[in-house]
């Protein structure tokens, strides 16, 4: 950040209790993304950071977001507690935390064997066709021409498939506001880096709105025990949102590694000593909380809680930003909730929902 942006900065962060107390000729707080957080960050550091980073990870300007966005996406929501997390002064809980020695996907290993062990038949890489809920038990048919009966459907599909998948089919006006819930994609470039670590950091944020580009992260330094990692080689995964069918999407994977390479030169990160690039697409990534996106999700879910037998969770079934524990409280509620008909108790689910409105993401 420039030095002149700096002192802006510093200034915003002194007239933030102006800013926040609403003063005439302070901006409006409360109606977009982009007025909460310039009223609670101030203007210099929205315009510098969270805009363009707005930008890259939803598509869109600030001003066409929903101010839930800010409240559910950026914790650190005004200078202090910034400031506060620069020097270190976070509730203990943040400040220290465990990563599986083998990477993220050893807790889903994980999940997945204890559910096996439990009983659990996994059908990876299967898609759902429709879920049938004309009669009882329902029944979900899948695109291999499979099809499973259930007592009861927790499905984790994002809402607005689950309403195009669903049979009966929801009333034209509910599928017109499930076109309306629209999810960024993301692609996740892995560079094979040659020569052991890449940089001693985790994460670099690239906010800068002159590469899509808006993470790059070295897994391995997540964790401090490196004893089972190779000595002479690390991975760098970045992370480009984007839409599914776009530039992007579909570039071939040696011009996705050199983009990926430009950015870190251009904001001055060491170059990747690149042996290997390997990419995966992923259609269903951010909710994004487009203005007026509320109302189409309350007639969605309006329409889900009708089903009797399919209770949506989730992040992509409830359409929220949620991590991973968060996902996984819903789960053990939603099982919680099966009564022993394998219906749903109405009223410790809505209770459970109501919990899942305070989750705010972390990062
Ligand atoms: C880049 C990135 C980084 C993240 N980092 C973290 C992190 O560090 N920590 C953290 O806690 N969380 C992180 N998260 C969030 C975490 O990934 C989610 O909270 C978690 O995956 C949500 O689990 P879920 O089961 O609700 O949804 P998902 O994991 O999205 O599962 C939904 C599933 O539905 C499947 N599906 C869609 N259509 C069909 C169909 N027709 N038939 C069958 N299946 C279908 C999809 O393939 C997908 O597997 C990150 C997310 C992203 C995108």
């Amino acid at each position: 950040v420039p030095p002149g942006a700096l002192a802006r900065i510093a200034r915003d962060a002194v007239l933030a209790p102006f800013r926040l107390a609403g003063w005439p000729g302070y901006a409006d707080r409360g109606s977009s993304y982009a007025s909460a957080l310039s009223a609670s960050l101030g203007p210099e550091l929205y315009g510098v950071l969270y805009e363009p980073y707005a930008v890259k990870l939803w598509g869109l300007p600030g001003e066409r977001i929903d101010v839930e966005q800010a409240r559910r996406r950026v914790s650190a929501d005004n200078p202090w507690k910034i400031a506060r997390r620069i020097l270190g002064r976070r509730a203990p809980e943040g400040r220290v935390y465990f990563y599986p020695r083998h990477g993220f996907g050893q807790i889903v290993d994980a999940l997945a064997a204890a559910a096996v062990g439990a009983g659990a038949l996994l059908h990876t890489e299967t898609e759902v066709s429709t879920v049938d809920v004309c009669g009882r038990p329902p029944v979900v048919r899948l695109a291999d021409g499979g099809t499973v009966r259930a007592g009861h459907i927790l499905s984790t599909l994002p809402l607005a498939l689950l309403a195009r998948l669903a049979r009966p089919q929801p009333e034209p006006a509910v599928l017109d506001d499930a076109r309306h819930l629209r999810l960024r994609a993301m692609v996740l470039v892995y560079l094979v880096h040659k020569g052991g670590r890449w940089t001693e950091f985790d994460a670099h944020y690239l906010p800068d709105s002159d590469t899509p580009v808006t993470r790059v992260s070295e897994p391995a330094n997540y964790r401090d025990n490196r004893s089972d990692d190779p000595a002479d080689r690390s991975v760098v995964c970045a992370e480009i949102p984007c839409s599914v069918g776009g530039d992007i999407w579909v570039a071939p994977d040696d011009d996705l590694a050199d983009l990926v390479m430009h950015a870190l030169s251009a904001v001055g990160l060491p170059p990747v000593r690149l042996t290997a690039v390997q990419t995966r697409r992923l259609p269903h990534v951010y909710p994004v909380y487009e203005t007026g996106y509320a109302e189409h999700l309350m007639s969605l879910q309006e329409w889900a809680d009708g089903l009797t037998d399919v209770t949506t969770l989730g992040r992509q079934g409830l359409f929220v930003h949620d991590n991973t524990h968060h996902t996984m409280a819903m789960a053990y509620d939603a099982v919680a909730a099966l009564g022993p008909n394998n219906r749903r108790d109405e009223a410790a689910w809505a209770a459970a929902r109501e919990r899942f409105s305070h989750h705010v993401v972390e990062d």
